[in-house]
């Protein structure tokens, strides 16, 4: 099989990195296409299963643990089990595209010790830790209890940025957008 590249943005939830990431899967000369994790929380509102997340019960989740059918996979919130599977970056690769994932700073960095040649690693930076708990009680998908959870577990992500390739600060929607572009347009394009 003809092997990609990897684009892997991680951030704590909040900063902005799924709104970076959809923008540079509109840009189609970046060839790009969205690596669907498995996940075992309920779908939010607006989620469609086998689009935003393969959505799975816990115990189903557990199987695939045990059979080795993630390449990564993270218990990111308590129950909450997130994970890449094998054969969706093979789906990826076999179409000729390369995969960009929206994932957290742990699986991001297992992605990026997996394949490190191929593979880069962006760390999206909100302003602040204030800021990011008034981004995420606007969002209105989480309660209280759960934003909190977010929110701390955000200064723990925030002391892995050093470990990714490049750190990109979200002060500024467009600089950063602009940013990402210029980012993953270089690395796709590197020796073709
Ligand atoms: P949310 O519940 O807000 O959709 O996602 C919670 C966190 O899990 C986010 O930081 C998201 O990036 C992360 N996440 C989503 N998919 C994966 C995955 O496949 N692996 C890992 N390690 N984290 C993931």
């Amino acid at each position: 099989m003809k092997t990609g590249k990897l684009i892997v943005f991680s951030a704590p939830s909040g900063s902005g990195k799924t709104t970076i990431v959809r923008y540079l899967l509109s840009k189609p000369e970046l060839n790009l296409d969205f690596s669907i994790s498995a996940a075992s929380r309920p779908p939010r509102e607006d989620e469609v299963d086998g689009k935003d997340y393969y959505f799975l019960s816990l115990e189903d989740f557990k199987k695939k643990i045990k059979n080795d059918e993630f390449l990564e996979w993270e218990e990111v919130y308590r129950d909450n089990f997130y994970g890449t599977l094998k054969t969706e970056i093979d789906r990826i690769w076999a179409s000729g595209k390369n995969v960009i994932f929206d994932i957290d700073v742990v699986g991001g960095l297992d992605i990026k010790h997996i394949y490190p040649e191929q593979t880069l690693a962006v760390f999206v930076k909100p302003p602040s830790i204030e800021e990011l708990k008034i981004r995420l009680k606007k969002r209105k998908t989480e309660s209280e209890d759960k934003i909190n959870m977010r929110v701390a577990k955000a200064s723990i992500e925030l002391a892995t940025a050093p470990q990714f390739d490049f750190i990109i600060e979200n002060n500024d929607l467009q600089k950063a957008l602009d940013e990402a572009y210029n980012l993953v347009s270089d690395f796709v394009n590197a020796d073709k």
